[in-house]
């Protein structure tokens, strides 16, 4: 089993092609229970095919550098440690 922290630096480097086999299999694993990095592995999948796409279509530098940055600023999931507990008045 691997942490969702683990689980999204794999879904990154998946991205980029750097991810070993045992590490998308790892990945597919956690994505099975884990609803969190699901939902954050398919935003992963939709802005790396919009960067596929805009490739396709010869994009200026500028835009190449604000959709690389855009990938970048892809926000990790939240680990459940962080979503605290409804408080109670
Ligand atoms: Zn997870």
């Amino acid at each position: 089993m691997i942490s969702c922290d683990k689980a999204a630096t794999i879904c990154n480097k998946v991205q980029y092609n750097e991810a070993s086999f045992l590490e998308k299999m790892k990945l597919r694993l956690h994505l099975l229970y884990c609803k969190t990095c699901k939902g954050f592995s398919k935003k992963n999948t939709e802005l790396s095919k919009l960067c596929e796409k805009a490739n396709l279509h010869s994009l200026t530098e500028q835009e190449k550098i604000a959709l690389k940055k855009q990938l970048k600023d892809n926000p990790k999931p939240p680990s459940p440690t962080d979503i605290s507990q409804p408080t109670i008045e």
